[in-house]
C-alpha cells in the first residue's frame, strides 16, 4: 500500500522520538520474515527455525548489553511491544507484598502511571524531586537514608538519558550495592550513547525499545536480572511465560541488528552527534537572540546524552514554535512523543524550577546517526526565518476595535 512520503526537503529532528530504519535491520528483517515464518512454538521444522531465530536473537541483545548469560543465575530478556510496555511489566510484574515506589518526573510517563498503579494498590509512592542540573541524586541519597531494613526492597526508577532533556544521570556504586533497593532503570535513550560507567546491566530490570537506535517499532525488550522474578501481566506459554502471544521474530532480529550496530558505533558517533547538537544549539541561540528573543539551553551545564537538546525562547508558545518550524521544514518536538500535544509542559522541565517561560516554550531537536551538518544549518537558517516571524508579529501592536 502507497503511503504519502514527508514533505520533500523536510529536517527531521526528531530522533528521540523514532529513528530512520538502518538498511541492513531492514534486510535482516526482510530475510526473517521470508525464512523463519513459522510461529516459534509450533514443534516441526518451521516452527523450530523461528525459535532458533528468535533465541538467537535475544542471546545477541544480552551479549551486545554485557549481560550474564550463561549459568544458572543468568539475565533474561523478555520481548515487549516497546518500552512502555517493558516498563509497565518491570513495575507491575512484582509480586510480594506491596513495598516502596519511587520515581521522580525525568521518567518517562509510562513509568510514572504504572507507580502510581502500584501505589493504587497499595505501595507506599515517593516522587522525587530533580535537581537544577536534571539529576535527582540528593534527593535519593535522602530516601536511602529513610529506606526499612526489613522487608521488600525499595523499588527504584531510573532514567538514564532523560527522553526530554537527555540530562544524564546514572546509578551510584553504593545505590547498586544496596540490597534495599531493587533497581528498575529506563536506558531506552541512552543505550546508543552511552558506553561507559555502568556495567549495562547493574539493575534488576532495565528497559530497552530498538525504534530509537535505527530498529523497528513494535517490539522492545525487559531484560530481567538472574535473581529477580516478576509475575506476568499479559499471561501465557511465550516469553518465559512473562509475555503471552506468538513472537514477531523478524522484530526480535532486527532489534539484534541494530543494537550490535549502535554499541559498535556509539563512541564515535556520540562524539559526531554530539559537536553537531552544540553546533544546532548555538545557531538556534544565536537565530532568536538576532530576533531580538531570549533563549535558553535547557540542562547545558548538565551532562547529557548527545543527541538531545532542549531549547526555550521566551515570549514563545512551545506548540505554535513546533507548527511554524514544520511549516517551515524543520521536524521538532513539543517533548515526548507521547506528551507531543498536550497543553501542560513537560514535567523533566517544569521541575528543573527555571523561570515559568522557559516551560511554556522550551522545544525538543533531536539528532541521530543520519544527521548531517548540512541538515543541522539548514535547519537553524529555517528556524531563523521562524524567529524572525514570531518577533515581528508579537511586535505589531494589537489592533482595538473602537
Ligand atoms: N522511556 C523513555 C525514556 C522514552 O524516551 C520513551 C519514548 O520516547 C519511552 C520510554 C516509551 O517508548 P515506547 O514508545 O517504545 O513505548
Amino acid at each position: 500500500m502507497a503511503v504519502s512520503s514527508p514533505p520533500t526537503g523536510s529536517i527531521y529532528l526528531d530522533h528521540a522520538a523514532a529513528t530512520p530504519l538502518r538498511p541492513d535491520v531492514d534486510e535482516a528483517m526482510r530475510e526473517a520474515a521470508r525464512e523463519a515464518f513459522g510461529n516459534a512454538s509450533s514443534p516441526h521444522g518451521f516452527g523450530r527455525l523461528a525459535r532458533r531465530t528468535l533465541e538467537e536473537a535475544r542471546e545477541r541483545i544480552l551479549a551486545a548489553l554485557g549481560a550474564r548469560t550463561a549459568g544458572p543465575g543468568r539475565d533474561r530478556l523478555v520481548f515487549t511491544s516497546g518500552a512502555t510496555e517493558s516498563n509497565r511489566l518491570a513495575l507491575l510484574g512484582r509480586g510480594g507484598p506491596p513495598g516502596v515506589v519511587a520515581w521522580s518526573p525525568r521518567d518517562h510517563a509510562s513509568v510514572a502511571a504504572a507507580a502510581h498503579d502500584l501505589v493504587r494498590r497499595g505501595w507506599r509512592g515517593v516522587h522525587l524531586g530533580l535537581e537544577g542540573d536534571g539529576r535527582r541524586a540528593a534527593a535519593t541519597a535522602e530516601l536511602m537514608a529513610t529506606l526499612p531494613s526489613a522487608g521488600p526492597p525499595t523499588v527504584l526508577c531510573l532514567t538514564t538519558a532523560c527522553g526530554q532533556t537527555g540530562t544524564l544521570d546514572l546509578p551510584e556504586d553504593e545505590m547498586l550495592a544496596d540490597t534495599r533497593i531493587s533497581l528498575h532503570v529506563d536506558h531506552t535513550q541512552a543505550v546508543a550513547w552511552i558506553s561507559r560507567p555502568i556495567r549495562e546491566v547493574p539493575a534488576a530490570t532495565l528497559t530497552l525499545a530498538p525504534h530509537k537506535f535505527g530498529g523497528p517499532r513494535g517490539i522492545g525488550g525487559l531484560v530481567i536480572r538472574g535473581d529477580v522474578t516478576l509475575e506476568p501481566l499479559h499471561p501465557g506459554p511465550q516469553e518465559l511465560g512473562l509475555r503471552g502471544g506468538t513472537e514477531a521474530v523478524p522484530l526480535a532480529t532486527g532489534f539484534a541488528v541494530a543494537l550490535e550496530a549502535a554499541v559498535a558505533q556509539r563512541a564515535t558517533a556520540g562524539e559526531r552527534v554530539a559537536t553537531l547538537r552544540r553546533r544546532l544549539e548555538e545557531g538556534v541561540a544565536a537565530a532568536a537572540a538576532a530576533a531580538g528573543l531570549r533563549p535558553m539551553v535547557v540542562g547545558a551545564a548538565a551532562q547529557r546524552a548527545p543527541h538531545v537538546a532542549t531549547i526555550a525562547v521566551e515570549g514563545v508558545d512551545r506548540q505554535s514554535l513546533v507548527m511554524a518550524a514544520d511549516l517551515a521544514g524543520v521536524c521538532l518536538a513539543t517533548g515526548t512523543a507521547c506528551a507531543s500535544g498536550s497543553s501542560e509542559p513537560s514535567a523533566a522541565v517544569d521541575a528543573l524550577q527555571l523561570p515559568a517561560w522557559v516551560a511554556q516554550s522550551a522545544f525538543r531537536a533531536s539528532l541521530g546517526t543520519t544527521t548531517t551538518v548540512d541538515e543541522v544549518d539548514e535547519a537553524v537558517r529555517r528556524l531563523a526565518l521562524v524567529f524572525q516571524g514570531i518577533a515581528t508579529h508579537a511586535l505589531q501592536p494589537t489592533s482595538v476595535s473602537r
